[in-house]
């Protein structure tokens, strides 16, 4: 059964370890993440944006898949199925379908305008048991086609938004999404010691996991991050070991054109960067 975030978020916090969010584009990628969470025993957040959503059929196809899976598959760690970077309808069709965690990202309304929507959120998810995600700030990158830069948000913004009563709290501190380019100038530490100071055991939550250096993502940890986002890495990975399956001709022997077969050598490797991360982030043997 799906669960709310909350729980494994306040342990994550409390025992200084993250929880990772690996978000899903299919079949392939929900199996893979399942797998290695519970081979690991590692609570585990499934990401969906909205692109994401309506690629896979919409939010109801994707609640009816993962529930099928954590079934089929005897999944009995902690699973969230958690909508990455809703807008404000997103939220609510997802509520719906059945998922167990929202993100609504108010970061481009003005302050009063996220603050008044992330209000009402805060309310319904409290009546259905779902936890719920709030932004302050951009985070920079490109966000289902919006970019932004590696902004830093205002301690103060964060604690308004964190004592409305959300879950927990996104905040840019000069992460960006997809991959980092060269003349990236890290994490601004400085910015999550000041959000933190204000916001307590508010569960923070970095988004943009791809390529920060590993010791970079144990200081977050270490300054109160218990959720990361993971999503570029694994496609990049599946991308990787699919092109090395076909470069190497093995879609042209036997019946190596199978979609069973072709797909394999992607699904492993999501697996693979899925454990490796889950390492790095504490979360193993804490389901
Ligand atoms: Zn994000």
């Amino acid at each position: 059964m799906l669960v709310s975030a909350k729980e494994m978020l306040e342990k994550a916090k409390a025992g200084h370890y993250a929880v990772g969010q690996f978000n899903i584009n299919n079949l392939e990628w929900t199996k893979a993440i399942l797998q290695t969470a519970q081979e690991l025993n590692s609570p585990v957040i499934l990401g969906v944006s909205e692109g994401a959503g309506k690629y896979m059929a919409g939010y109801k196809t994707v609640v009816g898949m993962v529930n099928g899976m954590l079934e089929e598959l005897k999944i009995t760690v902690p699973v969230a199925l958690h909508l990455d970077h809703g807008g404000y309808e997103a939220c609510y069709k997802c509520i719906e379908a059945g998922f167990s965690s929202v993100m609504f990202d108010g970061s481009h309304y003005p302050i009063e305008e996220n603050v008044e929507k992330t209000k009402e959120l805060v309310k319904v998810c409290a009546e259905k048991g779902l936890s719920l995600e709030a932004e302050v700030g951009s985070i920079g990158g490109e966000e289902d086609g919006v970019v932004g830069m590696g902004e830093c948000a205002d301690p103060k913004e964060c604690k308004m938004i964190a004592d409305l009563g959300v879950t927990m709290l996104a905040a840019g501190i000069g992460n960006i999404h997809g991959k980092y380019p060269a003349n990236w100038q890290g994490l601004s530490f400085e910015t999550l010691d000041a959000i933190q100071a204000l916001t307590g055991d508010m569960p923070l939550v970095l988004h943009g996991g791809t390529g920060i250096p590993a010791d970079m993502i144990k200081k977050a940890i270490n300054l109160g991050v218990a959720k990361i986002n993971v999503n570029t890495e694994c496609q990049l990975a599946f991308a990787a070991a699919t092109r090395e399956y076909v470069e190497a001709g093995k879609d042209l022997q036997g019946k190596g054109y199978d979609p069973r077969k072709l797909l394999a050598p992607g699904a492993e490797a999501i697996k693979a960067t899925v454990k490796e991360k889950m390492e790095l982030f504490g979360s193993v043997g804490k389901a």
